[in-house]
């Protein structure tokens, strides 16, 4: 496993739509691991493949690392679909590992269905709500070159707002 440099605001490659996964090989395998150990070496709750240069609809994420350091559980989705979205929104403030530093409030479904395959290319359907929800819209955004300040609203350098800060620092640190 390696690290692999995160491509930042001004990447062209961040704008464009990523191919689907026709196999698991071992180009892919080892992508897969390089973007786990990438995500939690920048403390990333997400990281989708384009942001690792590489355009193919990989997603990798762990909604509970935030509340549990001790407790990794890394998800890999690969060719993601979105096929079922609440009428529900819901809001939370986002950040982004392409974009340091940068935070805003993005509206989106509050639970999403989705279809996609493992790293076993397996089928698996989710059911996600809350940061599982927000993180998965997030990568799948980045997977067609979509980014969250596209998105987002009240767009701010730094941390939250402090007292957000005090309270949930770290569950709050949605950094993607
Ligand atoms: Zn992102």
């Amino acid at each position: 496993m390696a690290l692999r440099e995160i491509r930042k605001d001004g990447d062209e490659i961040l704008r464009k739509r990523a191919r689907e996964v026709e196999k698991v090989d071992e180009k892919i395998a080892t992508l897969i691991d390089d973007m786990i150990e990438t995500m939690y070496k920048y403390d990333g709750v997400g990281l989708a493949a384009p942001q690792v240069g590489m355009l193919k609809r990989i997603l990798v994420y762990d909604s509970d690392y935030v509340e549990d350091e001790n407790n990794k559980n890394p998800r890999v989705l690969i060719n993601p679909v979105i096929v079922k979205v609440s009428k529900k929104m819901a809001t939370a403030e986002e950040g982004c590992l392409s974009y340091p530093d940068l935070y805003g409030y993005v509206d989106r479904p509050a639970k999403i269905t989705v279809k996609a395959f493992d790293r076993n290319m397996k089928p698996v359907t989710i059911d996600a709500k809350d940061l599982e929800a927000v993180v998965i819209q997030h990568e799948i955004d980045h997977l067609d070159g979509i980014v969250f300040i596209d998105k987002a609203y009240n767009l701010h350098r730094g941390t939250q707002n402090e007292e957000e800060e005090k309270s949930q620092s770290k569950s709050k640190k949605k950094v993607k």
